[in-house]
Order: C-alpha cells, then structure tokens, then sequence
C-alpha cells in the first residue's frame, strides 16, 4: 500500500468473488474470510488513512444490505441496459431511451427496494442471485 499511496493512488476496491452459478457458490468468501478481510481493510485504513478503501460486497453489512438497484448504485451494461449490479443482470429499461433518474425508478428497480428485498441479511455471495427466481418474476411480470 505504501507504493500504491507513493504514486499518488487515493482509493483501492475490493472486489470479493460473487458466485452467479451454484456449482460455484463454495468458492465464496465465507464468515472466516470476510472477518478476515475486515480486519486487514480496518488495518489499511489506520496505516494509510490518505486513501479511501471500498470493500465490495463486504461493506454491504454496514450499509444494511444489498446496495444495487439504485439504493446506493446501479449498473448500465454494454447495450445501455440499466441491470441492478453487474452480478443481477436484468433490465427492464434503457438509458438510450430514458434519463438516468427514470433509469433509476425503472419498475424493476423499484419493486427490489421497496419490496425489501436488498435488506436481507445473506451468507456471503449475492443477496440478488440468492434470490434471482424473484428478480425474474418481476421481470415476467413486467413484461405482461
Ligand atoms: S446484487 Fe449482489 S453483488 Fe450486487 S450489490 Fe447486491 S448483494 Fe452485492
């Protein structure tokens, strides 16, 4: 870290895997792993407080759940479709057609964070692809 902050760097993510397929949900960070990146992210941020640390999805806990869907961001994919997060690939709109905010109040969008589900607390990997066979209902419902 001392390099990175050397050659002027101001914020370092982290990235942790997050299994879309469920022959790859063991190679998720468990509790272990996780305490284990918190401690060493804390430990960073006394030693080098001149940069700023995003851990993700790690600092979903502190910022109560799953922070897609436009609660705390979203993403656009390489068609201009607005998806939840990259690891919730569904769209039900496009920032070709629309502006951001309507992007952002998309029916898909608004359905995961009022229907509560970006609140629940998960076990490591995604709260949305644990819960994809809702993601796609809305989406089929929304298509009606
Ligand atoms: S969709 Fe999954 S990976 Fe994306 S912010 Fe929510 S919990 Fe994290």
């Amino acid at each position: 870290m001392s390099k990175l902050s050397g050659l002027g760097c101001k914020a370092v993510i982290f990235v942790e895997f997050v299994p879309v397929t469920d022959e790859s949900k063991d190679l998720a960070p468990g509790d272990k792993e996780r305490e284990y990146l918190k401690g060493e992210i804390e430990r960073l941020r006394k030693e080098h407080p001149e940069m700023v640390y995003i851990s993700f999805p790690g600092d979903e806990k502190s910022s109560g759940g799953c922070v897609a869907a436009g609660r705390g961001f979203f993403h656009i994919n390489s068609h201009g479709g607005a998806e939840p997060c990259p690891f919730s690939p569904y769209s039900d709109i496009n920032v070709r057609d629309t502006s951001l905010k309507e992007a952002m109040n998309s029916r898909l969008f608004r359905e995961l964070r009022d229907g509560g589900y970006l609140l629940e607390d998960h076990p490591g990997g995604c709260t949305l692809y644990e819960r994809r066979t809702d993601v796609e209902r809305i989406m089929a419902d929304s298509n009606r």
